[in-house]
């Protein structure tokens, strides 16, 4: 099969220097391989969302010398195909309405695990939707993490698929589109290392390929925390690509080319020295 990547960021702040790695590594994965490397945006959650920013990322990843091989896709603009994937959820019965009130969750132990909503159903009040999470372990051996396993039912619980507004979750957004992209390997941060067995269920439930997976070192702060676009941590310069491509690279533990006359030039050097068992697997990883 022929490899289709992608870089599927958020429009939660400005391409820092976490994002970078994961364009970086997902794109030097596709360009190793022959294939596509694709762009999604991932603005499905508007109160989250900066004004200015999906513009942003996209205008600056050309200057880091990557350019998306198909028009970039983006979340806002696919509601019918969620939409399709709720329903056909409902009709096999894996989701079901629910109104628990945050401290009904908190008493829980934030993790809903009843596989039905404990608190009584309100008429006024539009529920959140959440999938039964069943007891089964979900079992993947990640091409940089090694072999992973979790049990839905005890480290996601009943998880939420479409919000009390009305929004569709990232779990739901990312498996559909995932596969309307044809993606055979997702290449993406550690810190959603514990969200693929969520999205495995799903795409079980839903007739949908699982692709392969490949979840890279996170980048932290000085404090052990994730840099997050919503903090504005470290952001990169796109007038200045080369320093933060060279601590990128230099990040996922790969030959830092010398000279570079610019971003293309360097990406190109990269590329021929780029070996996957260098990549490291230390970050902030969740264990079990
Ligand atoms: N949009 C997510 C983020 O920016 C990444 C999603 C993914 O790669 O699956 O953190």
């Amino acid at each position: 099969m022929d490899y289709r990547g992608r870089f599927a960021p958020s429009p939660t702040g400005l391409l820092h220097f976490g994002s970078l790695v994961a364009a970086l590594g997902s794109w030097l994965r596709a360009r190793e391989a022959g294939g596509r490397w694709l762009l999604r945006m991932e603005d499905i959650d508007p109160p989250r969302e900066v004004p200015g920013a999906a513009a942003a990322i996209l205008a600056a990843l050309p200057a880091f010398g990557f350019t998306a091989d198909e028009p970039v896709l983006h979340q806002s603009q696919r509601q019918a195909a969620y939409d399709a994937a709720f329903a056909r959820l409902r009709a096999i019965d894996a989701v079901f309405p629910c109104w628990c009130s945050r401290s009904e969750l908190a008493a829980m132990g934030e993790l809903h695990r009843d596989g039905r909503c404990v608190a009584p159903p309100d008429p006024r009040r539009e529920p959140a939707w959440r999938l039964r999470a069943p007891d089964v372990e979900i079992a993947f051996d990640d091409i940089v993490q090694g072999p992973q396993r979790q049990n839905l039912r005890e480290s996601a619980g009943d998880f939420v698929i479409r919000r009390v507004e009305g929004l569709y979750s990232y779990q739901l957004a990312c498996v559909v589109d995932d596969a309307h992209q044809g993606i055979t390997e997702v290449v993406r941060g550690c810190d959603l290392l514990d969200s693929t067995p969520r999205q495995i269920h799903l795409q079980r439930l839903l007739d949908l390929p699982t692709p392969r997976y490949l979840h890279l070192p996170l980048a932290l702060d000085g404090a052990g925390h994730k840099l997050s676009k919503s903090a504005q941590a470290w952001p990169v310069d796109p007038a200045d690509p080369l320093p933060a491509l060279r601590r990128a690279l230099a990040f996922l533990g790969q030959p830092v080319p010398a000279e570079a006359a610019d971003a293309p030039t360097l990406l190109a050097a990269a590329l021929s020295r780029f070996d996957p068992a260098l990549v490291p697997k230390r970050g902030g990883c969740f264990a079990g």
